[in-house]
């Protein structure tokens, strides 16, 4: 059908924190997209990565969950299938490639949620729904709901409030994630709320709101233009953050100098003036030394420091014992590249820092982003265009999600819920007395549900915690302890496998919604398509069961909610629904019908209470696993291109799948040859907690004694290998490090 015949519906990309701008070409007759194409919004310009242009397939799969599910077969262990979930190399069995030539019509539900014909097959990697399936029956919503709010009622009373928690997810609309926070903390009377931020940015959001008052990005991504230099650091945004990706590259063309700093040489390194490949886990020492330097040349803004920031001479003796040649020691950096770096940081005008997960994802996490904050502070690197800080969000609405209270420790808009003023504001809005102290973490309540009188009863929200956690199995054994978990989801996750009532819910297609990306900028993402069979949106199914544990909720859209956010969000002060435009809104926003908002934070003062930056030095500390004899190389996990987090979407998008279908383990030749394995051969990886087989990657891009796996897939589990080891201040786990083996089958 030629274009003019198809229908034009403007919505947001739901991967990556970027958060482009889209066009969805609907053919109304068949009910379905025709293609994507990119939008014209001051952020990604009309551009589009390669999961946004033909990602969103995996919305009309037959997999899609259609009727609300009710576990009926009490003896049939919760989790049995993910069982094979054991790293074994089950996911391979008779078609020799886990994903490869797997049935793409999905085989299990139709989408009128009965089974499909073709039950015997099924996409390699994925859930198998015919051995699921068979251990639940259909009810009606009625029935459904009743039971949730009836079994989460039941262990409330005879637990309190500490037996439930609740995870929220960054794939919902800021309306959704506002609302499942709510939920929890007026339906239930607990903190215990979290989402996937706490995976993600966690120790970032804790360093930015010690540090400079606000868990969000002090500049945008398009401000690199502005900046003569930039350090891109514990990131590979041309897998994660593809668009950003190309504004950092165009930057460079036009001048802007980019300093990459991390353990692999990811595509970045082409493009970046300076690489600094350090070793993993060595950031503070780093980031320490080039404040050493700094200081030394004389590179800081005395006035800044002076009027800005405070704690400078405790930061000044911290560094003052990390000498380059020090640093070079434990980052394997020669010291020489260091004073380099340092005097290409300290003697630029403006300059951003950009960082990801690499950073975020330590158990020293926080100490790795106080490091940038206290850097760009004495360099006077904030406030102005073309500087500040920038961590670059994962999931397209992690920043909402978090703006929205989907944390445990702070209502919608960072508004701490141990501070009795606050408390007291929300109660009144809200109309009921709220718990006073902070909730369990994502990390704390999989430990807590392992423990006698810890958490008892889950709603999980559109994660799936049994792949994406630390050390699935200590996750399986939590799963499996719950006394009730109720999973609402589009597709049946290996986490519904744990689940008693599993509810369908839309995607992001079906519905509108507001979505924050990685600058600030709220965006309305519209309905495109129909939901399939009983599928409903998440904020309808939120509040059915909020009026059902007691609560008079009357919103009739999504828009009312996003009224009731402005309202407590000082942060969204001026925005609505309508004024949002076809380009989104920065926020903050003096004048939203005029202006796209503010780019620059912090020209004046910072958030915090006395309007100052708070240097917060840092000590470098060795990662909690180190290599040895039996364990002798180091596992980073991470993301690539085409998938997305626990591949339950991108595993069921033709196009991406086809380009990527295979779990593999990236490792260096030497180390490879070493161990007698032959690139796209299988081998075996070994942690002290699991071990998978998958095939062999060999790439020049990791270092000696380094390798690298991605998460996505489930017939060769990451996470099965990670430590479930976590920051003390973000409560965010250690990703990016543990000790393992790799040997040949
Ligand atoms: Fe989507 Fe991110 Fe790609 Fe943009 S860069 S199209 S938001 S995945």
């Amino acid at each position: 059908r030629p274009r003019e015949e198809l229908d034009q519906v403007e919505s947001v990309c739901p991967y990556c924190g970027v958060g482009c701008a889209l066009t969805y070409n609907v053919d109304r007759e068949r009910g379905a997209i025709v293609f994507a194409e990119g939008r014209d919004q001051p952020g990604s310009q009309s551009r589009l990565c390669v999961k946004g242009r033909y990602g969103w397939d995996y919305a009309a799969s037959p997999q899609r969950l259609t009727v609300p599910l009710i576990r009926k077969d009490s003896s049939y262990p919760k989790g049995a299938l993910s069982a094979d979930v054991r790293g074994d190399g089950n996911g391979y069995n008779d078609r020799g490639r886990a994903g490869a030539g797997g049935d793409r019509s999905g085989g299990g539900m139709r989408p009128d949620g009965r089974p499909g014909k073709d039950r015997g097959r099924k996409p390699g990697g994925l859930v198998d729904y015919d051995e699921v399936l068979p251990h639940f029956r259909e009810a009606t919503w009625e029935e459904a709901l009743d039971l949730v709010a009836r079994r989460l009622k039941e262990i409330h009373a005879e637990g309190g409030p500490g037996a439930i928690a609740g995870f929220g997810s960054a794939k919902c609309s800021n309306e959704e994630a506002y609302l499942f926070q709510k939920l929890i903390r007026t339906g239930f009377g607990t903190n215990n709320v979290d989402h996937c931020t706490r995976l993600c940015h966690a120790s970032s959001v804790a360093a930015l709101f010690e540090g400079v008052g606000s868990g969000a990005v002090s500049t945008t991504y398009g401000d690199v233009i502005n900046a003569d230099v930039v350090i891109i650091t514990g990131s590979n945004p041309t897998a994660n953050h593809p668009v950003a990706s190309s504004f950092f590259k165009q930057a460079r063309r036009r001048g802007t100098k980019i300093i990459y700093v991390d353990p692999r040489a990811s595509t970045v390194a082409e493009h970046a003036d300076v690489f600094v490949q350090l070793k993993p886990g060595t950031d503070v020492a780093f980031y320490n030394a080039l404040m050493h330097e700094v200081i030394r040349n004389g590179n800081i803004d005395r006035d800044f420091i002076a009027n800005r920031t405070s704690n400078y001479d405790a930061l000044a003796r911290t560094v003052a014992e990390y000498p380059p040649e020090r640093a070079a020691q434990i980052t394997g950096v020669d010291a020489d590249t260091i004073r380099e770096v340092a005097r290409l940081w300290g003697e630029a005008r403006a300059g951003v820092v950009y960082w990801g997960m690499g950073i975020s994802q330590h158990t020293t996490g926080t100490d790795n982003a106080r490091c940038l904050i206290a850097l760009c502070s004495i360099t006077g690197n904030v406030g102005r265009p073309g500087t500040g800080l920038h961590p670059l969000r994962g999931q397209n609405n992690v920043q909402g999600a978090s703006d929205a209270g989907l944390i445990p420790m702070f209502y919608p808009d960072y508004q701490g819920v141990d501070r009795e003023a606050t408390r007291l504001r929300f109660e009144q809005a809200w109309g009921t007395q709220l718990d006073p102290n902070r909730g369990l973490t994502v990390t704390e309540i999989v430990k807590s549900a392992l423990e006698p009188g810890g958490v008892r009863g889950m709603y999980m929200l559109g994660e799936n915690p049994f792949l994406s956690d630390p050390n699935i199995n200590k996750v399986r054994k939590a799963l499996t302890a719950l006394d009730f978990l109720v999973v609402q989801d589009i597709f049946l996750t290996e986490t519904a496998e744990f689940a008693d009532v599993i509810l369908p819910a839309t995607s992001y297609l079906e519905k509108d919604g507001t979505y924050t990306n990685t600058d600030r900028r709220v965006q309305l993402g519209r309905k495109v398509l129909d939901a399939p069979g009983q599928a409903r949106p998440d904020w309808e199914i939120v509040q059915d069961i909020a009026r059902r544990v007691g609560l008079d909720w009357q919103y009739e859209s999504p828009s009312d909610v996003f009224d009731e956010m402005v309202e407590l969000m000082p942060s969204y002060a001026n925005l609505r629904w309508d004024n949002l435009g076809a380009s989104g809104k920065l926020y903050p926003n003096a004048d939203p019908e005029h202006t796209d908002g503010t780019v620059v934070m912090f020209d004046e003062r910072f958030n915090t209470e006395d309007g100052l930056a708070h240097l917060v030095p840092a000590e470098w500390l060795p990662a909690k696993e180190l290599p040895d004899a039996e364990y002798p190389m180091v596992l980073n996990t991470g993301r690539l291109l085409e998938h997305w987090h626990t591949g339950s979407m991108t595993r069921r998008s033709f196009a991406l799948d086809a380009i990527s279908p295979v779990a593999e383990v990236y490792m260096h030749p030497k180390d490879a040859a070493d161990r007698g394995l032959v690139h796209g051969e299988r081998a075996r990886v070994r942690s002290r907690r699991g071990s998978i087989e998958l095939l062999v990657r060999v790439s020049h891009r990791e270092q000696l004694g380094n390798v690298f796996i991605p998460f996505h897939f489930r017939e060769a589990a990451a996470n099965l290998l990670t430590i479930d080891e976590i920051d003390p201040f973000g409560k965010i786990p250690e990703f990016k490090f543990c000790a393992v083996q790799v040997e040949a089958l």
